[in-house]
């Protein structure tokens, strides 16, 4: 039992940043803990990033891979949800400041759990991504299923008018990782399955779907043979597959790429989809200039083996984020170091040894190419086509989260695996352009509200304006009237 003055201290504070794989399973994991645990993350929802191509390609909505993190944790009372930007960690102070619409936020914390995840990477040409965007959160998910079924749009409204559409049925998926891989075989079944009755004017099975890399072989961590095997059944679906082919400008009506032997070569498409590379958060940079901890290419910091930071026992880092052993980075990754750091903390408030160093099980990694067939790598097992496809769905369905999107999400893959159809196909002009437009405003979403207090200092001038006029009104009209200018004059009375 612990002593009367244990019971007066205040709680434990655990901070956790990101509602990602790794911040959502941390949370979940201190729910015995004595702590009180807040995750700050700048949605309030867990993203089931690995499901993004298929809100991208109308399969599935973004409810069903995002649920609130406010409903998921809603019977967890030891956590609560802050929604900001973690914009800085002060390790010494031990604080953590986060922003939302010009709010600030300055949290303190005991334990730090640090998994913000990472982003997409333009290899240093940002600018790419205005014509080709990449695919990590529900915002980029729905503006790529606008500008896909768009395309598709445009091209009819071309064909009638007798215009080039070539450019608009040319679909070109930039990076041949799983999520690339993917991408490719939806848009080739939606072009060659699911649309093909849908248009009068165009034959959507002409549609050109290309995936290409600088790698010499698609899906480069499966090994050769798995990646010859993929490579074939995307060719059966009609995508065709570049390799080594790497990109060297992208603009609004095309794509360049570079070939080994310095050939160049232009593709003409205007929707392009990114999904090669990524950077980890730029917090990794923050804590490693305050510790010194190494940081490599892609932004990722070095962590100890217990996951913490050099001289910070207290602050753990997982998943995306980190340097350590050459982990990959999936979500297993992420869910199992979150789960690690949780119980090194509960376990140094209970009083139990430390874990020792963090050991990564892996439990293998798949990618769906289309409906039926899959590739999959289970330890020494390599399986393909429908096996590997049930294991897919399989696995799918225990991940998501909550009762109800598995539900739904089930019968969603029945109307597209076992039918033709896409149930969420509903595309509006603001998915497509909103990005872009939020860009071109100088604090982006700031820009569209008012900062706290600033609204009502704006109001009071506002008033104390109208006021001084009204007095001003008032004031004429009284001279008006006693000087007799008001009304009708005297003489004619
Ligand atoms: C399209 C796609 C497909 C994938 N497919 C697979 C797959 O099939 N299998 C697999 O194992 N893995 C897959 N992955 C990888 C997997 O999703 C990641 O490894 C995993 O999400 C990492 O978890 P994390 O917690 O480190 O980061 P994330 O899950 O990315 O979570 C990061 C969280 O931090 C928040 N955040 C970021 N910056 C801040 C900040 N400054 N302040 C506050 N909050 C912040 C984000 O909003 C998010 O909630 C895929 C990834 C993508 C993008």
């Amino acid at each position: 039992m612990s002593s009367p003055q244990a019971q007066q201290q205040a709680p434990h504070k655990v901070i956790v940043i990101g509602s990602g794989f790794g911040g959502l399973f941390g949370t979940k994991a201190l729910r015995k803990a004595p702590v009180d645990v807040t995750m700050v993350a700048k949605t309030t929802h867990h993203l089931f990033q690995p499901l993004l191509y298929q809100v991208a390609t109308g399969i599935l909505s973004e409810g069903e891979i995002a649920p609130p993190t406010r409903e998921v944790l809603s019977g967890q009372k030891n956590a609560q949800v802050l929604l900001g930007e973690v914009t800085g960690v002060d390790l010494e102070a031990r604080t953590v400041t986060s922003h939302v619409l010009g709010r600030e936020t300055v949290s303190e914390y005991d334990s730090l759990i640090v998994a913000a995840g990472a982003a997409q990477s333009y290899f240093g040409n940002d600018h790419f991504s205005e014509y080709a965007p990449g695919m990590k959160s529900i915002d980029d998910a729905l503006e790529l299923r606008g500008r896909i079924f768009g395309a598709f749009e445009m091209a009819e409204l071309g064909a009638n008018r007798g215009d080039d559409i070539d450019h608009l049925l040319t679909f070109v998926v930039v990076g041949a990782g799983p999520t690339g891989v993917e991408m490719a075989g939806q848009i080739a079944e939606l072009a060659h399955r699911t649309l093909k009755r849908d248009f009068r004017a165009i034959n959507t099975r002409e549609a050109r779907v290309i995936l290409l890399d600088a790698a010499p072989q698609v899906l480069p961590p499966f090994g050769q043979k798995l990646g010859e095997k993929a490579k074939g059944e995307l060719e059966k679906l009609g995508v065709e597959v570049i390799l080594g082919a790497m990109v060297t400008d992208v603009d609004e009506r095309g794509i360049e790429m570079k070939f080994k032997d310095g050939r160049v070569e232009r593709i003409k498409t205007v929707t392009k989809i990114w999904a090669a590379g990524v950077q980890a958060s730029p917090l990794g940079k923050t804590l490693s200039e305050q510790t010194g901890a190494p940081l490599d290419r892609a932004g990722r910091i070095g962590v100890n083996p217990d996951l913490t930071l050099p001289g910070h026992p207290e602050v753990f880092v997982v998943g995306d984020m980190i340097a350590l052993d050459n982990l990959p980075g999936v979500a297993q990754v992420a869910i199992q170091g979150a789960k690690y750091a949780a119980k090194e903390i509960d376990g140094r408030l209970t009083g139990k040894a430390p874990q020792g160093p963090f050991k990564y099980f892996d439990k293998g990694s798949m990618a769906i190419i289309s409906r039926f067939r899959a590739v999959a790598m289970v330890g020494k097992l390599r399986l393909t086509g429908v096996i590997a496809w049930l294991m897919w769905l399989a696995v799918h369905l225990v991940y998501i989260t909550g009762f109800k999107s598995r539900v739904t999400a089930l019968l969603h893959w029945a109307i597209s695996f076992l039918g033709r159809g896409r149930s969420e196909r509903t595309t509006t002009e603001q998915q497509i352009f909103a990005r872009t437009a939020l860009a071109r405003l100088r604090r982006g979403a700031t820009d569209l509200v008012s900062e706290p207090g600033a609204y009502d200092a704006a109001r009071q001038m506002m008033e104390t304006t109208r006021r001084e006029e009204l007095e001003a009104m008032a004031a004429e009209e009284a001279r008006l009237t006693d000087s007799g200018a008001r009304g009708v004059p005297a003489e004619q009375r």
